[in-house]
């Protein structure tokens, strides 16, 4: 499969390496890669140059949003969540028509200081903006809830615990679960909270881990949802 994963940040590259890793076809988005290769020194979360990174990854290409969007059958939104609709809209409508698009971005506003805020929250949702405003597409808002490590690599955190899927379409759901036990989730791991505007509590879950990191000092952590397993 080819993957578009746009954004270089933590969360993209994380994907990017398992993608590649599990033989997938790769390209990262960004707004301007000369740029982004341009950039030295490490970012204000500690990540290393995106071109250092790159470097070791040959089988990985970074691409500008609208082309990487183009490459991809599957496009990963994991852009900061206050400018995913614009790195979309950059991206472009018409490369992202019939496409699944996995959202992994938090709506969080930093301009009141720490700890951000959710905008939207409550009643609508990131998932449910980028669904709105690109109808053609299947969105699928899932892993938004623990640090990308644990992402791809479940085991970290010992014992059973949770993914969530929420969105419209019910193959586009199915196929990103079968990507999910690819990372290593457990099939019974991953909770399908139902249509679209499930993901406004998926969201809504960033204060409290926000919290739970300040709290516990790291975040190799994640929610276990008890019961999870009963049917009514
Ligand atoms: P981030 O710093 O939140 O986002 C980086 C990306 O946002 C870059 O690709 C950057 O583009 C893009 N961007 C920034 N300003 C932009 C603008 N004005 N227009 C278009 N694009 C813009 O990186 P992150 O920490 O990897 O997080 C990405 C998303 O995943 C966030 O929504 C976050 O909440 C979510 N998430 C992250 C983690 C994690 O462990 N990091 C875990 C769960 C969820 P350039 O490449 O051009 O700089």
């Amino acid at each position: 499969m080819r993957y578009a994963i746009l954004g270089t940040g933590a969360a993209g590259r994380t994907l990017a390496a398992k993608l590649a890793s599990l033989g997938h076809e790769v390209a990262v988005g960004t707004r301007d890669p000369r740029a982004t290769l341009a950039r030295a020194g490490d970012d204000s979360l500690g990540n290393p140059p995106f071109g250092r990174w790159l470097a070791e990854r040959p089988q990985v290409s970074l691409l500008a949003f609208a082309d990487a969007s183009e490459f991809g059958d599957t496009v990963v939104n994991a852009t900061a969540g206050n400018v995913s609709l614009h790195a979309l809209e950059a991206a472009g409508r018409d490369r992202l028509a019939g496409k699944i698009v996995i959202d992994v971005a938090n709506p969080l506003d930093f301009s009141q200081g720490m700890p951000p805020v959710l905008s939207p929250v409550n009643t609508d949702s990131l998932g449910e903006r980028i669904q709105r405003a690109f109808p053609e597409s299947k969105v699928v808002k899932t892993l938004n809830t623990m640090n990308a490590r644990i992402m791809v690599e479940p085991s970290r955190v010992p014992g059973a615990h949770n993914v969530f899927v929420s969105g419209d379409d019910d193959g586009a759901k199915k196929g990103v679960t079968q990507l999910l036990v690819s990372f290593g989730w457990p099939e019974e791991s991953v909770i399908d909270l139902g249509d679209i505007t499930s993901a406004r509590g998926a969201e809504m879950v960033l204060p409290i881990w926000l919290r739970l990191w300040g709290a516990l000092g790291h975040t190799d952590f994640n929610f276990h949802v008890q019961g999870s397993r009963t049917r009514a």
